[in-house]
């Protein structure tokens, strides 16, 4: 199964990606987990992704596209593959649909998470990170009182671009580059909604009821 999610900043998609990945058994590759790793690691690329992550602008397409590349390119991904983050523009989209067409593949499915702004707004504010495991909570809808993660006992840390000004902009950035993705990948005959709404288990549930009639 090959898969993308689109969504807006905060919609839950790398929540739902660890779901999606572990039920089908295929790698979850997120772009912005893989740029935040090089950040913290402080590597060239790192160095690079970090002044556009910090303004809420994309990271360069060449740039974002090698890495996605050399990740396809891996062992575990060859029989499939959940994409969260990525594509994030047309652009993106028709490289990545060249590649695959090189490789002699496609994608199967594209899920849209469907949330509204407001939706949006209250999921990134709330929205706390794992430093050890990288598992994604929220302070309000997971009853956080502590700065621990429930599931390894990691410090928890608020992204930078989770603050007010960068998250409007980061909305304004998905609306001009790519909400157009949802047009294309509709053309391309792919595309499906998924209201994402609810308690996270059932837009689990949901996305995998898309999903089903698409499982070889
Ligand atoms: P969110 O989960 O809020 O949608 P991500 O973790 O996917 O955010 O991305 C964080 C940042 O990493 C983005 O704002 C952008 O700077 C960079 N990034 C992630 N994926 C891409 C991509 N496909 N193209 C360009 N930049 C990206
Ligand atoms: P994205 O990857 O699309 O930016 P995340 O998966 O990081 O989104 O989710 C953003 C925030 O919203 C996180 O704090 C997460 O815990 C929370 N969240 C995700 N899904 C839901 C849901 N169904 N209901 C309430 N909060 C959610």
């Amino acid at each position: 199964m090959r898969l993308v999610l689109v969504g807006p900043p905060g919609a839950g998609k790398g929540t739902q990606a660890q779901y999606i990945a572990s039920n089908l058994s295929i790698p979850k590759i997120s772009t912005g987990d893989i740029f935040r790793a090089n950040v913290s690691g402080g590597t060239d690329l790192g160095k690079l992704a970090k002044t556009f992550m910090d303004r809420g602008d994309l990271v360069p397409d060449e740039v974002t596209i090698a890495m996605v590349r050399d990740r396809l390119s891996e062992d575990d991904a060859q029989d499939g593959f959940l994409l969260d983050g990525f594509p994030r523009n047309v652009a993106q989209a028709e490289i990545l649909r060249d590649m695959l067409k090189d490789w002699g593949l496609e994608l199967d499915l594209v899920l849209e998470l469907v949330v509204d702004d407001d939706e949006v707004v209250r999921r990134l504010a709330g929205r706390r990170t794992c430093s050890q495991c990288g598992r994604i909570w929220h302070v309000e809808f997971d009853d956080k009182k502590d700065d621990k993660c429930d599931a390894c006992g990691g410090a928890l840390f608020q992204r930078d671009d989770d603050k007010e000004e960068t998250v409007r902009h980061r909305l304004e950035v998905y609306q001009e580059q790519t909400a157009p993705l949802v047009s294309y990948y509709v053309d391309e005959g792919i595309l499906v909604g998924v209201d994402a709404t609810g308690p996270v288990e059932e837009v689990t549930q949901r996305a995998m009821e898309a999903i089903r009639p698409y499982l070889g």
